[in-house]
C-alpha cells in the first residue's frame, strides 16, 4: 500500500501489518504506519495546495466531481472485489456499498447551489449599510474512517470537503486499506490539482499526528465510541472542529400491526447482513405483545435459509467477521449471555466452513429471553447475533430502546401511523426507521447520530456537511458615495 501526496504515489519505510483475507486468513497486503514527519510532509502539501484551491471557482471545482464519479463507476467491480476480499463482506453488499459512495460524490457535485443556502444579505441595516453571510473554505480537513464501510465511509467526507474548497487528507482503517487505494487511483485519474486530495495509511500514531498538526482545521472521524471521544476531546484541545461518529446499539420493535412477511426478511437484512458489522445493525429485536409468538417463528424459518462464506462466493449470505479476535470477542457475549440468563436458540459458534477452514466465520446466532439488565443488550454486538425480546407493550419497548447510552438508529415495524408518530417522538436516536432495517440516510441528508454514538453538532452529509466544511464571514458595508 502506498501514501498519495501532492498527487503522486508515495511508498513509505518502516513497520506496518499485514492486511488479511478474513474468509481465508491469508495475508493479501502490507499496509505501512505513517509517522510524524510523514503526516507532516502530508499535511503541508495540503495547505500549500490551499489557496489555489480556494481561488477556484466551486464552478470548476465539481467538474472534478463529475469526472471522479464517471472514474468511479468504471471501477465499481473492481473496489467491490477487492472490498469483498479485504472485509469480507458479500459482493453485493460491497457493490452497494459503493453505490453510496458515489451517491455522495453526486450530491457534493451540487455545492455551487448549497452554498448559497446560509450564506445571505441584509440590506439597508442602516443608512447606505447593507451586511451579508459570506461561506469560506477553512483549510486543510483530515478524515479517520473504520473497517466496516471501507469504500462508502471515505466519501461521506473527501467530496464536501474538496467541492467547498478546502483541501484533504484521508486515513483509512488499517484493516481495510485496498479500497482507499482503488478510491484514490480514481482520484489520480481525474488528475485534481496536486495536494488537494491525500492518502496518508498508518493506525493510531498516525492518526494522533493529525489530531495535533498546526495545519488542520477539522477532523471528520468514524469508529468505536471510545475512539471517537478521543478524537473529539483531541482534536478540540487543538483547536479544530471536530465531527466525531461513534458505535451503536440499535434496537428493532415489531408491534401486533406489522406486516410479518415484509419485516421479518428486512430485520434478518439489518441483523446479519455485513456479518452484523454495521453501527445499522438492529441486534436487538423486540415483539410487542401478541406479535412476539408469530415473528419469533418466522425469525428461526428465516435465519435456517441464511448461508455462510466468503463474500466473493454469489450465492453467501453471512460473509465473516474482520478478525479472529472480533469472532472471539462475539463469541464471549454470547457465552456471557448464557450465563446471565439467555436462552441459546441458535448456536453459530461452532460453525468451520469446509473450503476455509481457516476464515474467521460465525454461524447465524439468535438468543432468545434477552433483558435490558444483561451486558448483550447494552454492548454494541458487532457480529450475527440476534437478540430476541418481548414487551407488553410500545411504552415497554420504548424503554427498552432507550435504555442503551447508544443514540445511532432504531427502527419500527408497524402499519400504525400513531404508533410510528409516538415512536419517532419518544426514542432517543438520530436515525429512524419505519418499516426500514437499515436507515442509512441518503447523501442529501444528514447522518444523524445521538448520546454516545456522536461527538460534535455538525453531521456527515448533505447541508451538515457544507455547514462542517466552511465558515461564515460577515460583511457589513457603507458607500458614503452612494
Ligand atoms: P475503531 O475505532 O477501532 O477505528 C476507527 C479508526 O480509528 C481507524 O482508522 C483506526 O486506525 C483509528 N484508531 C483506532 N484506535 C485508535 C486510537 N487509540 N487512537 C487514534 N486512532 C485510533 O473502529 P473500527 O473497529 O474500525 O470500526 C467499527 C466501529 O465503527 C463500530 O463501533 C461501529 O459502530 C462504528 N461505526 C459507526 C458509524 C456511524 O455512522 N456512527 C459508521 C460505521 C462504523
Amino acid at each position: 500500500m502506498e501514501n498519495y501526496v501532492g498527487g503522486e504515489w508515495l511508498s513509505v519505510e518502516g513497520d506496518g501489518q499485514a492486511v488479511t483475507n478474513p474468509a481465508t486468513n491469508e495475508s493479501i497486503a502490507e499496509v505501512p504506519y505513517s509517522d510524524e514527519a510523514t503526516v507532516d510532509e502530508a499535511v503541508r502539501t495540503a495547505a500549500e495546495a490551499f489557496p489555489e484551491w480556494r481561488r477556484t471557482s466551486p464552478v470548476d471545482r465539481v467538474q472534478y466531481l463529475f469526472d471522479l464519479k464517471y472514474e468511479l463507476e468504471d471501477r465499481q467491480e473492481d473496489i467491490a472485489q477487492a472490498l469483498s476480499r479485504e472485509h469480507g463482506k458479500t459482493l453485493g453488499e460491497a457493490r452497494g456499498e459503493i453505490r453510496r459512495g458515489i451517491e455522495n460524490v453526486e450530491v457534493a457535485a451540487g455545492i455551487p447551489n448549497m452554498l448559497r443556502e446560509g450564506s445571505g444579505n441584509v440590506e439597508g441595516i442602516a443608512t447606505r449599510m447593507d451586511e451579508h453571510a459570506v461561506r469560506e473554505p477553512l483549510g486543510v480537513f483530515a478524515a479517520i474512517t473504520p473497517f466496516n464501510f471501507p469504500a462508502m465511509i471515505p466519501l461521506w467526507f473527501l467530496p464536501y470537503a474538496v467541492a467547498t474548497g478546502n483541501t484533504f487528507v484521508l486515513k483509512p482503517s488499517e484493516k481495510v486499506p485496498l479500497s482507499s487505494q482503488l478510491i484514490y487511483e480514481a482520484v489520480d485519474a481525474v488528475d485534481f490539482p496536486d495536494g488537494v486530495v491525500n492518502l496518508v495509511n498508518g493506525s493510531a500514531d498516525t492518526v494522533n499526528a493529525l489530531l495535533e498538526h498546526e495545519e488542520i482545521e477539522g477532523v471528520s472521524f468514524v469508529g468505536s465510541s471510545p475512539v471517537a471521544r478521543h478524537i473529539y476531546e483531541t482534536a478540540a484541545e487543538h483547536g479544530k472542529r471536530v465531527q466525531a461518529q461513534g458505535g451503536a446499539k440499535n434496537y428493532a420493535v415489531v408491534t401486533p400491526d406489522a406486516v410479518l412477511d415484509e419485516a421479518v426478511p428486512n430485520i434478518i437484512g439489518s441483523v446479519y447482513g455485513n456479518a452484523g458489522q454495521r453501527c445499522l445493525a438492529n441486534d436487538v429485536v423486540i415483539g410487542v405483545d401478541d406479535a412476539y409468538e408469530d415473528l419469533r417463528e418466522k425469525l428461526l424459518d428465516a435465519v435456517d435459509d441464511l448461508t455462510v462464506g466468503s463474500g466473493l462466493d454469489e450465492d453467501t449470505d453471512v460473509g465473516p467477521l474482520i478478525t479472529g479476535e472480533s469472532k472471539d470477542r462475539v463469541v464471549e457475549m454470547v457465552e456471557d449471555a448464557v450465563d446471565e440468563g439467555a436462552e441459546l436458540v441458535v448456536d453459530g459458534r461452532d460453525f468451520e466452513h469446509e473450503e476455509y477452514p481457516d476464515g474467521h466465520f460465525l454461524g447465524p446466532t439468535l438468543l432468545e429471553g434477552v433483558t435490558t439488565e444483561m451486558d448483550i443488550t447494552q454492548t454494541e454486538i458487532f457480529g450475527p447475533v440476534l437478540c430476541l425480546a418481548d414487551a407488553a407493550d410500545l411504552d415497554d419497548a420504548v424503554e427498552m430502546v432507550n435504555s442503551t447510552q447508544y443514540g445511532n438508529a432504531s427502527s419500527l415495524y408497524t402499519e400504525n401511523g400513531a404508533e410510528a408518530r409516538k415512536y419517532r417522538h419518544e426514542v432517543e436516536a438520530g436515525n429512524i426507521g419505519i418499516n426500514v432495517g437499515v436507515c442509512a440516510p441518503m447523501g442529501f441528508f444528514h447522518f444523524g447520530g445521538r448520546k454516545e454514538s456522536f461527538f460534535g453538532d455538525l453531521h456527515a452529509q448533505g447541508e451538515d456537511a457544507v455547514n462542517f466544511y466552511t465558515d461564515k464571514t460577515v460583511l457589513i458595508e457603507r458607500w458614503y458615495s452612494n
